[in-house]
């Protein structure tokens, strides 16, 4: 079966007044079909601004300076081909050479986000219903119509000037009675108690849970594709956490969907995905199967994450946290070498050019950018541990 999603050298830049940003470096990878694929790194490693560009959210001052996001799906690249032969491969299509409201029209019915803090995510002005009911309405013009992408989003009750003037006149109703029942059969299927109720109540009278809980509701209005969750439970308590996570594991297994999954927390990679990218700098450096990562790692930063974790069997040890700080991600500080070099326990003069990509004892699932892939750690080459003085890291 061919990847559902194909990601080739992607680089996303942010241009700010103190310089150019590498947020996103030339990267490269694939997901399957109804695989849970997770992205794991500390924070500024470059997690969700990957999630967001996958789905074409960059605002500015960031742009998609290079690669491809490739999308499988025969009927969007049929219906496409004409008006953009350029982004069209066989069945597949690439976002990133997609205009912006051809990208739109695909949010919703294709890909949908659950974002890290559903307090800020939804209109305080409307109901979680409405909300709700908006994005049923995107999927029921789509399924009316697939033939036309643009019918997707084109209704006058869901324009820009529409959202505007419902967000300045907060007393918009629901366009029709099946995109209300339906909110409710979505709130109920993530379980809102008493949902017949519940839709009609604005994001302020909801908890955290129960907001995000209605934010995936909202995701899964347009039935789509792939679902990308960026760090969902992060603003949880562990309890509510562990519901949330099940819930997604669940809706998962019942509809085939596919989840990108984005989170720094290594216990939700081993509960949650099929495969794993470790993100470090802008790049994924190590991937592969849950095995690969947790009892196969060949990368240090990986070991470091995995050295961090808390183990309940061993009462009174100490965690070890992996030292110095994440780069900068400036353009001008980056240079060429492994990005991890200046905090790397078995850095090597070797280690002062990039590494690349390379297979781990031949399996193709486990990738590592890392010389140890092909090479023991030799102490007589190591760099001089003065070496990055002076760098801002
Ligand atoms: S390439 Fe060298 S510096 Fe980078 S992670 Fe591997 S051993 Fe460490």
């Amino acid at each position: 079966m061919k990847p559902i999603l194909r990601i080739s050298d992607l680089s996303t830049r942010f241009f700010t007044k103190s310089g150019q940003v590498n947020a996103v470096e030339s990267l490269s990878m694939s997901i399957d079909d109804g695989e849970v694929f997770g992205i794991v790194g500390e924070s500024g490693s470059g997690k969700s601004v990957t999630a967001r560009s996958l789905i074409r959210l960059i605002e500015s001052p960031g742009k998609i300076t290079a690669g491809k996001i490739e999308y499988r799906n025969a009927e969007v690249a049929d219906e496409i081909e004409d008006s953009n032969p350029e982004a069209v491969d066989g069945d597949y299509v690439d976002l990133a050479a997609l205009p912006e409201d051809v990208v739109r029209s695909l949010r919703g019915p294709s890909f949908s986000m659950i974002f890290q803090d559903p307090e800020s995510s939804f209109n305080p002005t409307l109901t979680v219903g409405e909300q709700i009911a908006e994005a049923v309405e995107v999927q029921r013009r789509a399924s009316s119509n697939p033939r036309s992408v643009k019918s997707r989003t084109s209704s006058s009750a869901y324009s820009l000037r529409s959202y505007a003037y419902g967000t300045i006149m907060p007393n918009r109703s629901y366009v029709s009675s099946e995109s209300k029942d339906r909110a409710v059969e979505l709130l109920q299927q993530v379980g809102i108690p008493d949902p017949e109720e519940r839709v009609d109540e604005y994001p302020h009278e909801y908890s955290g849970g129960m907001l995000q809980r209605a934010m995936i509701a909202q995701a899964l209005a347009g039935e789509p594709d792939i679902l990308v969750a960026d760090e969902p439970t992060t603003a949880l308590d562990v309890t509510i956490q562990a519901q949330v996570l099940n819930l997604l594991r669940d809706i998962q297994e019942e509809t085939g969907m596919t989840i990108l999954l984005i989170t720094h927390n290594l216990g939700v990679i081993a509960r949650m995905c099929d495969r794993v990218g470790v993100m470090y700098a802008g790049e994924i450096v190590e991937r592969g199967t849950l095995s690969n990562i947790f009892d196969e790692a060949v990368h240090p930063y990986t070991k470091g994450l995995l050295g961090s974790i808390p183990d309940i069997g061993s009462a009174g040890g100490r965690l070890q946290p992996i030292e110095g700080n994440v780069p900068s991600l400036m353009d001008e500080e980056m240079g060429n070498r492994c990005y991890f070099a200046d905090r790397c326990p078995k850095a090597m003069k070797t280690c002062l050019e990039k590494p690349a990509d390379l297979s781990v004892d031949g399996a193709k699932e486990h990738e590592v950018q890392c010389v140890l892939a092909k090479e023991e750690y030799d102490e007589s080459d190591a760099l001089d541990p003065g070496q990055f003085e002076g760098e801002d890291s």
